[in-house]
């Protein structure tokens, strides 16, 4: 059975073929710049790539891009497009609708567009790349909806609600939603297969650090807390994001400087974080070899990043009564060891104790556990892998 997993965007669509009898990807690519210029890559499981620029006016256009890859006499995959049994979406915003994926049909799509309110880029991106999909592929190849808010939404009300007025909760459904869900889910469910436990018997604490970062408290692989919010912009810092910060801030920068709420809105999604405080990138590549030069802004930049790691497992130890364990994911939690140190050494209270030496060794797609046998709380680097969660409960609900 061969999956194809998408991730569209307003103006880019990611894809993946993949062959679940292995769990394989065969080829993956990105239509990008869609309604601009556009551009198109593709390459495959044996190393044969193609890119080029093409125009895709909307997303309809991509999935032709797509399909005719697949297929091509050169850089295809297959031989006939019927061979791709369903089509996994990723989905950002479930909102209280969507607590599991789902297979899509004209109720499933409107219900995703009653949710752009609460995630006007996303939603209505996925709503495009869905009714495309549909149109290129036709209604016999079944489609499935899989939300990164889903995981999610175990989490109690106690943690969720947000101290305005309840009427904006019943009004706007104005709550925590959290995101990354999909990432946090394979995490954790992966970290008790390689403790070989039941994740029914385990406090975890993913950590999922990236352009966008989020960490999540699960019991028993039920999602408690998690640091995002409404919208991703809650939680740590991130690459061009604030992360939490007192409400007042908003107004006050708002009053002073005369910016209207989309100017804010500007402000603290793609002015802030790494980008707002160190001035030299949003890349904590770039942010680091800064520190380590002496720029004293960059330092800064990474310590309060660490310190927010930090200071959000303390927070989820509290919340969940103690930690069994704690994963690493996500571009820097993947590949940014130093942090990991910082924030590992400093967990030394609650019997964190990691090998330096694994620890440094735990990068670029490395799995495995960076704690040593004393350690009290078990440590893991797992990088992540989104697709495959969308394909396997793709498979699952069609083959159902
Ligand atoms: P996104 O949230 O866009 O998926 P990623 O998970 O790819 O982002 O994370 C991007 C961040 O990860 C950047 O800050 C980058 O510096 C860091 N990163 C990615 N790859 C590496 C690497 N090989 N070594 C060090 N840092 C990396």
């Amino acid at each position: 059975m061969k999956i194809l997993v998408i991730n569209a965007g307003s103006s880019s669509m990611k894809y993946q073929l993949i062959d679940m009898d292995d769990e394989s990807t065969l080829a993956k690519g990105n239509c990008e710049r869609i309604g601009i210029d556009g551009h198109f890559k593709h390459t495959t499981y044996d190393g044969r790539s193609t890119e080029y620029d093409v125009e895709m006016t909307n997303h309809t256009e991509a999935f032709i891009q797509i399909k005719n890859a697949l297929i091509d006499e050169k850089v295809g995959v297959i031989k006939e497009l019927s061979e791709v049994s369903a089509i996994g979406h990723r989905v950002v915003q479930g909102g209280s609708i969507f607590k599991e994926s789902k297979i899509v049909d004209e109720k499933v799509i409107e219900d995703i567009e009653s949710l752009i309110p609460l995630a006007p880029l996303h939603n209505a991106a996925h709503v495009q790349g869905i009714r495309a999909c549909l149109d290129v592929f036709g209604k016999d190849v079944p489609e499935v909806v899989v939300f990164d808010t889903a995981f999610h939404s175990t989490m109690p009300q106690t943690a969720y609600m947000y101290a305005v007025p309840y009427e904006y909760y019943d009004k706007y459904a104005v709550r925590r939603y959290g995101f990354h869900g999909t990432s946090h889910r394979y995490v954790s469910a992966r970290c008790a297969e390689l403790l070989g436990k039941d994740i029914k018997d385990l406090k975890i604490i993913t950590c999922h650090l990236g352009n966008g970062s989020s960490i999540t408290a699960i019991d028993g692989g039920k999602v408690v807390d998690t640091s995002m919010g409404l919208t991703p912009l809650d939680g740590i810092m991130m690459g061009t994001r604030t992360g939490c910060l007192d409400p007042s801030v908003v107004t006050f920068i708002a009053e002073k400087e005369g910016l209207s709420p989309s100017e804010m809105d500007t402000l603290l999604n793609k002015k802030s974080g790494f980008l707002g405080i160190s001035g030299i990138s949003s890349d904590d590549r770039d942010v680091s070899a800064a520190a380590e030069a002496g720029n004293e802004r960059a330092k800064l930049a990474i310590d309060m990043l660490e310190y927010q790691i930090l200071k959000y497992i303390g927070s989820y130890v509290a919340v969940l009564g103690g930690v069994d364990a704690i994963v690493f994911t996500a571009g820097i939690g993947e590949n940014q060891y130093s942090h990991r140190e910082t924030v590992c050494h400093k967990l030394g209270y609650i019997g964190v104790e990691i090998d330096d030496e694994v620890n440094k060794k735990a990068i670029r797609g490395v799995e495995g556990k960076i704690s040593t046998e004393n350690s009290k709380v078990d440590v893991f680097v797992i990088p992540t892998n989104e697709e495959i969660v969308i394909a396997r409960d793709t498979a699952a609900l069609v083959n159902a």
